[in-house]
């Protein structure tokens, strides 16, 4: 069994649940992953408990995960490593950084930020997603930086990961890894369907499809709720099912078709006639 451990650090809130899970994993050298934001008392809890550390990382650069992270490998006197971070070293997609007995890969699982990177350990099969998946709710895609297509191909593969135990960036550890990550697909198929739904009778803003669709949650969750519908149609858009009318950001929406260009019958992106490579080819063939 990877023997990992928990620091909360300090920052409880609406989307950090208790506050953020900093995580340390293996020992003499451990490896800390999201030393969360930068408050010195946390950071020089998690040095005392890691004992010497190989190397910190970080899932992705939100601040309640990052800010800390550069102080804390001073701190220590360890690399850092991340997807986007100043200060830190550039983590590619596959990599893996070792410590002790620990081998960790890095899966990069774009969706809740375009930079957030998962840590597996294929051992153990443990999953350090950070925000990709959290212990308690679901994770928050905020576009343009969000985006929920490339979020719904993060999760499938974290499933194809195949994981046994999941390390979440916020709440509790995550026993059943895979009915978690399904139940997360599955959650958002849902939300797409009263998405379209509430665009069947005719357009709707935002704010109007919230109405309906958080009909049962609390206010004060309707601001959230509005980015992510928000993300729902920014998905819809891009495969045709939706369109936004007018030019302003809280213009209302309509349901579409997916539309094919009329040269070659592939898919096309909105109200465009011919795809891309078409436009492209009549362009150059006018000269
Ligand atoms: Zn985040
Ligand atoms: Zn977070």
């Amino acid at each position: 069994m990877l023997p990992v451990r928990r620091l909360l650090a300090p920052n409880p809130g609406v989307y950090t649940l208790e506050g953020t899970n900093t995580w340390i994993v293996g020992s003499e050298p451990s490896i800390v992953i999201d030393p969360g934001p930068d408050v010195p008392e946390h950071l020089a809890a998690v040095a005392r408990e890691a004992g010497p550390v190989g190397a910190v990382l970080v899932t992705h650069d939100h601040p309640d995960h990052a800010p800390g992270a550069v102080p804390f490998a001073e701190l220590v006197g360890a690399p850092l490593y991340a997807y986007r971070l100043a200060g830190a070293e550039r983590l590619r997609a596959g990599e893996r950084v070792r410590a002790g007995a620990v081998d960790l890969t890095a899966v990069h699982t774009p969706g809740h930020t375009s930079d957030h990177m998962a840590f597996f350990e294929p051992g153990s099969g443990a999953l350090f997603t950070g925000d990709a998946v959290i212990g308690r709710g679901t994770s928050f895609i905020d576009p343009p930086d969000g985006n929920l297509v490339t979020y719904l191909r993060s999760l499938k593969r974290m499933v194809e990961l195949d994981p046994r135990i999941i390390y979440p960036g916020h709440g509790p550890v995550v026993l059943r890894a895979r009915e978690k990550l399904l139940e997360y697909l599955a959650h958002r198929e849902e939300r797409e369907k009263q998405v379209l739904g509430a665009l069947e009778g005719g357009p709707r803003t935002i704010a109007e499809m919230v109405e309906v669709i958080y009909a049962d949650h609390p206010k004060d969750v309707r601001p959230l709720a509005a980015r992510s519908v928000l993300a729902h149609l920014l998905k819809l858009a891009d495969e045709g099912w939706a369109e936004r009318t007018g030019k302003a950001d809280d213009g209302p929406w309509v349901a579409s078709t997916p539309r094919t260009c009329q040269r070659c019958g592939r898919r096309v992106k909105g109200r465009a006639r011919y795809c891309n490579s078409c436009s492209l080819a009549m362009l150059q063939a006018e000269g």
